[in-house]
């Protein structure tokens, strides 16, 4: 009677464990190259032709990837070099009811801090060098141009 050969098994178990494990690769944290890179390895390796098709449209979404993120950063230089522009600013004035002398401050009108965007109101300034005349809501921050590059208009506090 002869033992079962689990050594043999064993064996196979293992060279089949070893041969899955050189192909398992961490992908964690990898850059477009990187995924660019292991999809051309992958198609030299392996063969037949749906894997070709299939890694053949792995690397036409990477391209398209790469092509949006770029598109994407485009984009994001442009809204920032538009807010560098159009950013929060404070002039002191009178504002509301002051600005328009429908108050009751009998010509005592408080000078208040009022946030403004800095590039349309320096557009407009020359205007509101007489104090009387009413502030233009397209000068309160956020301005229609920081409003429309998703800027939220500010809480009103009493
Ligand atoms: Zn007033
Ligand atoms: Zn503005």
């Amino acid at each position: 009677m002869t033992m079962p050969d689990y050594s043999m098994h064993e064996a196979l178990r293992r060279q089949a464990a070893t041969a899955a494990q050189a192909h398992r690769v961490d992908r964690r944290g990898w850059t477009d190259a990187q995924w660019a890179d292991d999809a051309e390895r992958l198609m030299g390796e392996l063969d037949g032709a749906v894997t070709s098709l299939v890694n053949g449209h792995v690397l036409a979404l990477t391209a398209e990837r790469k092509r949006l993120v770029a598109e994407v950063e485009s984009l994001r230089a442009q809204r920032d070099a538009a807010l560098a522009l159009h950013h929060r600013t404070e002039v002191e004035g009178h504002f509301g009811a002051c600005a328009t002398q429908d108050c009751d401050h009998q010509d005592e009108c408080p000078l208040v801090m009022i946030g403004v965007c800095n590039a349309c109101f320096n557009h407009v300034a020359p205007l509101y060098e007489d104090d009387d005349r009413p502030w233009s809501g397209d000068v309160i921050w956020p301005c229609p141009t920081a409003a429309a590059l998703g800027v939220q208009p500010e809480p009103a506090d009493d």
